[in-house]
């Protein structure tokens, strides 16, 4: 995986969000997506009232042709007319004569999915939904490799053991902790809600499904591991993982060596096939990121400019405030002091910042724990699964976003959908490879998860290079924060032994 996480590729996925962005904007001006079926427009009649007219399909009527419901004092239905593609300004003045009233200015309310495209726009359209449905046809091998490549690295059951119990533990802690600190934050801030007016329409047929704890609980086993697969179950496709991870363990290497070359095998494929649908990354998210500009209405973009700076915020504040916990645990229970670890953890979360990938950093990531004082028989496993399974960032920002998409969409989740989306991020984030932009990939999951559409996800590449450098940071640190609590409470197994258990 090497040709994708060195520094021109994350040069030419920004180069592909400016062109994209570009060439959107070109786009939006020269051949503006006209009304769309769905679209609620607002019209401002001559006399100064205002009409919501909601406009849909008339499928008998013939392909462009819709019907419109007025919403003025009593409600009424006009039509079929054909407005469907028509610029807005076109639409609303052919509603007004239809009604019998002028129209002085009209605007786009809300809009839901849009279907009809100007033949370019429809090009970029499917070159980006190709790449997303790559990434998407990536997840469930992704997560069955990189989890069960993770355990079965622990070499042994008996490695698997005290050590790994006390370092599961931090690390799946410290990932809740820092969902939660993005929840409490993406709760405060809000930052979808700008964006509600404009999306509501499109979440309508997804409610977000009212789970009972136990409900959740039962779901984490699976009754069909297969099914579990096919319908990206992604608590049961772990639970299950890690069920066949820990008998790989227990039954032993010797015994097992076509299941294990099996598996390695296949991460190397998979590996392989990641690493050429990411070279295709700064072509895809350009398209994706031109159709989407490309397709807004215009009086849309502000809205929208302003709740994701206002997520990047959220999410930025967030994770400060979780490397301080961090920080905190370390003098605490790890009893370091954060300034050298921050001294001698330089390198590393700088090598994070400038690859945006966890796995790229892992080399310097042990030279710095080393460093530390950690070791070996520490390090050796606590790092390569914390590369993979540890990512507090990454389950951070996957709350905060899915309650982004919540709010803009207009989905209450209440307190047992955040339930699930806590637990379903902290997964999700178990389920991301090292690398960059995964946590976007198995976002998905976390949408579907609580029933919210995927379709604005593209929105999120766009500033996700700067969000996944300081998640990526956050990671690393969670990694080797978990190095130095183990060492710390296993100080009694003395540095003698090190060379033993280091195999
Ligand atoms: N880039 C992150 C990492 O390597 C994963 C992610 O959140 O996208 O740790």
């Amino acid at each position: 995986m090497a040709g994708l996480i060195d520094q021109r590729f994350g040069l030419r996925v920004l180069l592909g969000i400016l062109l994209g962005a570009l060439l959107g904007g070109v786009l939006l001006a020269a051949l503006p997506v006209g009304v769309q079926p769905g679209d609620t427009l607002e019209l401002t009649a001559a006399d100064g009232s205002r009409v919501q007219a909601k406009v849909d399909q008339a499928p008998d009527a013939g392909p462009g042709m819709a019907k419109v419901s007025l919403s003025a004092g009593g409600a009424e239905t006009i039509g079929p007319l054909p407005l469907l593609g028509l610029p807005v300004r076109e639409a609303a003045v052919s509603i007004g004569s239809a009604a019998g009233f002028d129209v002085a200015s009209s605007r786009v309310a809300s809009r839901g999915e849009v279907k009809i495209r100007p033949w370019p726009t429809e090009i970029l359209h499917v070159v980006g939904q190709l790449f997303l449905r790559l990434l998407r046809m990536l997840v469930v091998p992704l997560i069955v490799v990189s989890v069960l490549m993770g355990i079965a690295s622990l070499g042994s059951i008996k490695a698997l053991g005290r050590l790994g119990m006390q370092a599961a533990f931090w690390m799946v802690g410290t990932m809740f902790v820092a969902v939660a600190i993005g929840l409490v934050l993406v709760n405060l801030i809000q930052p979808g809600k700008g964006l509600r007016e404009q999306w509501a329409a499109e979440a309508g047929a997804s409610a977000a499904p009212q789970q009972t704890v136990g409900e959740l609980i039962l779901r984490v086993v699976p009754t069909n591991p297969i099914e579990a697969l096919a319908n990206l179950d992604v608590v049961g496709i772990l639970f299950f993982t890690i069920f066949v991870a820990v008998a790989m363990l227990h039954i032993g290497r010797e015994r097992l060596t076509t299941v294990y070359g099996f598996f390695e095998g296949l991460n190397e494929v998979v590996g392989t096939i990641v690493a050429w649908v990411m070279r295709l990354a700064p072509l895809g998210i350009a398209a994706l990121i031109a159709t989407t500009v490309a397709t807004q209405d215009p009086s849309f973009l502000g809205p929208i400019l302003r709740s994701l700076g206002l997520f990047a915020l959220t999410v930025t504040l967030a994770l400060a405030l979780h490397f301080l916990f961090q920080l905190a645990i370390l003098l605490w229970v790890a009893k370091v002091s954060p300034v050298r670890f921050l001294q001698m953890m330089g390198p590393a979360l700088a090598t994070a910042f400038g690859t945006n990938s966890s796995n790229a950093t892992l080399p310097v990531t042990v030279r710095c724990v080393e460093e530390l004082g950690v070791p070996r028989r520490i390090y050796g496993f606590v790092l390569p699964v914390g590369a993979t399974l540890n990512m507090d960032g990454t389950a951070l920002f996957e709350a905060v976003a899915v309650m982004f998409f919540a709010q803009a969409f207009g989905a209450d989740l209440g307190s047992g959908g955040q339930l699930l989306v806590a637990f379903t991020s902290v997964a999700a984030a178990m389920g991301a490879a090292g690398i960059p932009s995964a946590g976007l990939v198995t976002m998905v999951l976390v949408l579907s998860a609580v029933g919210l559409p995927a379709t604005k996800l593209p929105l999120l590449w766009a500033i996700d290079r700067p969000l996944d450098m300081m998640r990526t940071a956050v990671n690393v640190s969670g990694d080797a924060l978990t190095c130095c609590i183990v060492q710390r409470l296993n100080r009694d197994l003395g540095p003698e032994r090190d060379e033993d258990d280091a195999g």
